[in-house]
């Protein structure tokens, strides 16, 4: 059938598609297929626990009727949005009111609405992109805009570190960015990487957002102060001039598709009558349980107390078991700052990361191919394909059996090349 110009850029194959296929496959595979590739949050009783308590407590009151019940407005749940607007000025001296809070359907809705009201074509002809000015980046920005090559990609700087580790940096020198930059957008920590970008990073992107005039959106859904996965002493950042969005989903909910957009006022307008077109209005479920944990601030102790420490001490692990397992000077590790993945770097090896993954999935394993995670920028680097990102924070057995596979097979590859 004949599609608009819409339709066959929508439902065209992507790389999101094959991850969350490829999630959904591991889901209902069971013991058959390791996976480490999507980017579900682990399993933690002690979480789980507590939601559950969460979830009785609001049956027997109710709430969970009257939530499932009813239509919030386009702009989510009031009683949400009152409690994050004052445990966030609390924290931080923000002064946000409940004009510059708005939910969404998961933050990857929000990034479609933003990437579109903020790129695209303009008055007159002009044409605006959204620059990632540290490739890699999160793999579900790569098709949420409406027109084609819309995003700039600027390759990083690369550091190496001890213990076959390294890291990324932005290269402010190659940065450009002119009248056809709409926004400069960030996940911090990185989704695929694993990278914080320093506070010295966020203050310049800053200054170079508010002096060309354009916002600065910063992906937090790793970040602080919830869910808290992220090892660096960094800064969390805010200003009129920055679209911060965060998710309840890292935090455990990833079910309850709940995505929180802080901003100017304009922006959240503009985002909340979007939303009212695409949505109606978004879910009440993950605003409602997670309520009494914002309104006590119990929400940062358990990000800082358990979820924090669950991941730090999975992802130290994966390392030593991969520095052990694949002791070959051309396989490096990014340094570990943040969010659940590992992101590895092949070195020379005699294949692209896209058959490394196929080879993998054959024996079980699933990963994800880096070479989704640089839109923006050419396939010419060979860097693109050379890398994996592999999510830690699965079972510890699961991990290790796979961590296994990917050691065989590549340990096989580099013995041969
Ligand atoms: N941003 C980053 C960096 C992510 O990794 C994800 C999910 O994996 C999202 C946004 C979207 O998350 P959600 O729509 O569940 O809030």
């Amino acid at each position: 059938m004949p599609y608009s110009l819409f339709g066959n850029k929508f439902s065209k194959h992507s790389g999101i598609t094959e991850l969350m296929d490829d999630l959904n496959a591991g889901v209902k595979g069971g013991d058959d297929i390791l996976m480490l590739g999507g980017g579900n949050p682990a399993t933690i009783p002690k979480l789980n626990e507590r939601f559950t308590e969460l979830m009785a407590t609001l049956l027997e009151q109710g709430k969970l009727i009257d939530t499932l019940a009813n239509y919030d407005g386009p702009k989510g749940k009031d009683a949400f949005i009152a409690a994050l607007v004052e445990m966030f000025n609390d924290l931080y001296n923000w002064n946000l009111t409940a004009e510059n809070i708005m939910l969404t359907n998961g933050s990857q809705s929000a990034f479609f609405y933003l990437f579109n009201l903020l790129s695209g074509e303009f008055d007159n002809g002009r044409k605006k992109k959204i620059l990632f000015p540290l490739a890699p980046e999160y793999i579900g920005y790569a098709d949420a805009s409406l027109s084609e090559d819309t995003f700039i990609g600027v390759k990083p700087r690369i550091t190496e570190l001890d213990n076959q580790q390294f890291k990324y940096n932005v290269d402010f020198d190659a940065l450009e960015i002119g009248d056809d930059i709409g926004a400069i957008c960030v996940s911090r920590p990185t989704n695929p990487t694993g990278n914080v970008l320093t506070d010295q990073e966020i203050e310049k992107l800053d200054r170079l957002a508010k002096s060309h005039n354009i916002p600065l959106i910063i992906d937090n859904a790793y970040g602080t102060p919830f869910p808290n996965i992220i090892f660096e002493d960094v800064k969390p950042h805010f200003n009129d001039n920055t679209i911060l969005c965060l998710s309840l989903s890292k935090f455990g909910l990833p079910g309850a598709r709940c995505g929180i957009v802080i901003a100017n006022t304009e922006i959240t307008k503009a985002m909340s009558n979007l939303s009212g077109i695409m949505a109606l209005s978004p879910g009440g479920i993950g605003p409602e349980i997670a309520l009494p944990l914002v309104k006590n601030k119990e929400i940062i102790k358990i990000s800082n107390d358990i979820i924090k420490p669950f991941y730090y001490e999975k992802s130290q692990r994966a390392i030593k078991l991969l520095t052990e397992k694949i002791p070959n000077s051309n396989f490096r590790i990014h340094k570990s700052e943040g969010a659940l993945f590992l992101w590895l770097w092949f070195k020379d090896l005699p294949i692209s990361s896209h058959e490394l993954y196929k080879r993998l999935k054959e024996k079980g394993l699933i990963v994800v191919s880096g070479h989704y995670f640089f839109p923006g920028l050419d396939n010419e680097w060979q860097h693109i394909h050379e890398c994996l990102r592999l999510n830690y924070a699965q079972a510890d057995d699961v991990v290790e059996r796979g961590v296994d596979i990917l050691a065989d097979v590549v340990n096989e590859l580099y013995s041969t090349s």
